[in-house]
C-alpha cells in the first residue's frame, strides 16, 4: 500500500498528439473537504485508507495541487445527442489528472468531474454540484458491485463554492477511475471533420492498450469494430437484466470498452415499466428503458461510420451484425438465471405426460414464461427487483401458494395461472427449491439504489453536511445481494414522496 506522492503515473492518453485533448489545469476550489470515498476503489490505485484523512490528498482531489507526473487534459470528442451530431463536445468538466500504474500493473486513467472550465465547456461553468456527484459516486460503486462494467469513484470532494443551477447549490468533485474514458464520440469528431489520420492513429492506441490481442491481426479495425459491439450487447443485456436505465445514451456517453458512463438523470425500475423514461427532459421518450438495446445498437451504427475510413461499408457492417443476437443471446441467459430456469433452451413439455402425445400447445420455452411474468410485472406495477428477490424463495411444492411472492399482484388468478406453469417448469427439470434459491440470490440484488435512498442522502449531506447517509447507502451497496437484516426498510419500494423526484441534465 501507497502514499499518495509516491503514485506512478504513465499518462498514455496524454503522450497521443494534441489533437485529441487541450492542455488544462482544475481550477481551484475554496476549503475542499472529503464527502465520501470508495475503499475499494482506493484499493485500485493500491492506496492505503489512512491517506484519505490527509489534508493534501483532498486539495489534489479538489484540483488546488498537483502531484509531480501528473498531466492534465481535457478530451475533445463530439456526438449525437438525442439523435443529432454536436461536432464539438469534449470534456467540458472533467479533467483528466494522469494515468496511475499500479502494482498489477494495470493502468487506472485519474479524472476530476466537475473540475472547473476547459475550452469544451462551451456555455457551462465546467462544475458539478453535490447532488449528481452523490448520484454518480454512489452509482458507479453500486453497478460495480452488482457485476456491470462501469467507470469507477475513487472519492466525492466538496467546496461551499456557490454553483447555480435551478437553485443555488454547492461545488463537488467525483474522482472517476477509468482504464480509458474513450467515448464513441472521441471517433466521431475526426469522422465528421474528415481527418482520417486522427482516426487511424486513435484506433491504433485503443487496439494497442485495450485489445491487445487484436494487434497480431492483419486488418485489426473490424474485428475492434465486432469486439466493441459484443462487449456494448453485453453491456446493454446487464443493464435491461437488472433494470436499469441510463437516460443520457448519447454517443458521447458510450464507452469504446463497454463500460456505464457518465451518470446523470440515470435509475432503477421501481415498478416494471418497459417505457419508463427516467430523464425528465427527454420528453420523447427517446432513451426510454426499453429502447436502449436498439439505441445502442443505433450508437453503434454511428461508430462504424466513424469507422468507415479504415474499412469498407460492408466490412463495417458486418462486424457490427452479430449485436442483435449477441444482445439476445446475453439478454436470455442472464434473464433466465434470474429466474432460476437452465439458459437458452426451450423447455419441454410442460405436461409430461403429454409430450409423447405431440400436445403442442402444452408447450412453452423459458422464454415465453420470462416474457409472460414480465408482462403480468408491467401490467400489475409490480416492483421489478423485489419480485425477483422474492420469486427466489418460490415454492415448488404443490398446494403451496406463495404467499409473499403472490401477494405483490393486483390480479391475482393471473399469477396463479403463471406460477402454476412455472410450477410446471421447475418439476419438469427436477428443480430443487434451495438449490435454485441460493443460485438466485446470487444473481437477483436486495438492494439498489432507487432514486430515493439516493434522495434521502443528498438532503442529508446538502441541507445538514451528514454525510452518514451517504457512506452508508455505499456500504450497503458494495455488496448487493447479501442480506442485511438491519437494512431492511432498504429493499422496500419507494415512499408515496418519491414519485416527486425528478432527474434531468442539469446535473
Ligand atoms: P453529459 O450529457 O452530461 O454527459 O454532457 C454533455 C456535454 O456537456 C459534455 O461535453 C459535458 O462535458 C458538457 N457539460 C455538462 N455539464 C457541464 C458544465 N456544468 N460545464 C461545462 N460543460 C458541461
Ligand atoms: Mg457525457
Amino acid at each position: 500500500m501507497a502514499k499518495f506522492e509516491s503514485l506512478t503515473f504513465d499518462n498514455g492518453f496524454s503522450r497521443l498528439p494534441e489533437t485529441y485533448y487541450s492542455r488544462v489545469c482544475p481550477t481551484p476550489v475554496p476549503d475542499p473537504y472529503l464527502v465520501c470515498y470508495s475503499p475499494e476503489a482506493l484499493a485500485l490505485l493500491d492506496l492505503d485508507e489512512g491517506e484519505m484523512t490527509r489534508p493534501e490528498l483532498i486539495e489534489t482531489l479538489a484540483g488546488n495541487q498537483l502531484l509531480p507526473g501528473m498531466d492534465t487534459i481535457a478530451a475533445l470528442y463530439a456526438g449525437h445527442q438525442f439523435g443529432h451530431y454536436v461536432p464539438q463536445l469534449g470534456d467540458g468538466r472533467a479533467i483528466l489528472l494522469g494515468e496511475v500504474k499500479n502494482a498489477a500493473g494495470e493502468g487506472w486513467e485519474v479524472q476530476l468531474k466537475g473540475a472547473g472550465r476547459t475550452p469544451y465547456s462551451r456555455g457551462g461553468d465546467g462544475r458539478a454540484v453535490l447532488r449528481s456527484s452523490i448520484r454518480e459516486f454512489l452509482c458507479s460503486e453500486a453497478m460495480h458491485a452488482l457485476g456491470i462494467p462501469t467507470t469507477r469513484a475513487l472519492c466525492i470532494v466538496g467546496s461551499d463554492r456557490p454553483v447555480y443551477r435551478e437553485d443555488q447549490e454547492t461545488a463537488a468533485l467525483v474522482t472517476r477511475l477509468a482504464p480509458s474514458f474513450v467515448r464513441f464520440g472521441s471517433f466521431e469528431v475526426f469522422y465528421y471533420r474528415n481527418q482520417v489520420e486522427p482516426i487511424k492513429h486513435l484506433a491504433d492506441y485503443v487496439i494497442a492498450r485495450y485489445y491487445p490481442e487484436l494487434t497480431a491481426l492483419a486488418d485489426p479495425y473490424p474485428e475492434f469494430l465486432r469486439q466493441v459491439a459484443l462487449r456494448t450487447a453485453e453491456l446493454m443485456a446487464q443493464w435491461q437484466a437488472v433494470g436499469f436505465s441510463h437516460g443520457v445514451m448519447n454517443t458521447d456517453n458510450m464507452s469504446i470498452l463497454g463500460l456505464t458512463l457518465d451518470y446523470g438523470p440515470f435509475a432503477f425500475l421501481d415498478a416494471f415499466d418497459p417505457g419508463f423514461i427516467c430523464n425528465h427532459s427527454d420528453t420523447g421518450g427517446r432513451y426510454a428503458f426499453d429502447q436502449q438495446p436498439d439505441v445502442a445498437a443505433w450508437n453503434i451504427t454511428k461508430l462504424a461510420q466513424a469507422l468507415v475510413p479504415l474499412m469498407s461499408v460492408e466490412t463495417a457492417s458486418q462486424a457490427i451484425s452479430e449485436y442483435p443476437q449477441a444482445f439476445g443471446r446475453a439478454y436470455l441467459e442472464r434473464m433466465a438465471a434470474k429466474f432460476g430456469l437452465p439458459p437458452g433452451g426451450e423447455t419441454a413439455s410442460l405436461h409430461p405426460q403429454g409430450a409423447g402425445r405431440g400436445c403442442r400447445d402444452t408447450e412453452v420455452s423459458t422464454t415465453m414464461l420470462i416474457m409472460d411474468a414480465l408482462q403480468l410485472l408491467a401490467q400489475n406495477h409490480v416492483d421489478y427487483t423485489i419480485f425477483l428477490r422474492r420469486l427466489g424463495d418460490f415454492d415448488s411444492r404443490p398446494e403451496t401458494a406463495n404467499t409473499l411472492l403472490r401477494d405483490l399482484f393486483l390480479d391475482r388468478a393471473a399469477f396463479d395461472a403463471w406460477a402454476a406453469r412455472y410450477t410446471a417448469a421447475l418439476r419438469q427439470l427436477n428443480s430443487i427449491d434451495a438449490e435454485r434459491g441460493a443460485s438466485m440470490r446470487a444473481v437477483n440484488p436486495k438492494y439498489i439504489l432507487r432514486n430515493h435512498l439516493a434522495e434521502i442522502a443528498i438532503r442529508r449531506a446538502a441541507d445538514e453536511r451528514d454525510y452518514s447517509e451517504v457512506n452508508r447507502l455505499h456500504a450497503l451497496l458494495t455488496r448487493p445481494f447479501d442480506e442485511q437484516p438491519q437494512y431492511e426498510a432498504y429493499a422496500a419500494e419507494p415512499p408515496d414522496w418519491a414519485r416527486k423526484i425528478e432527474v434531468s441534465c442539469s446535473s
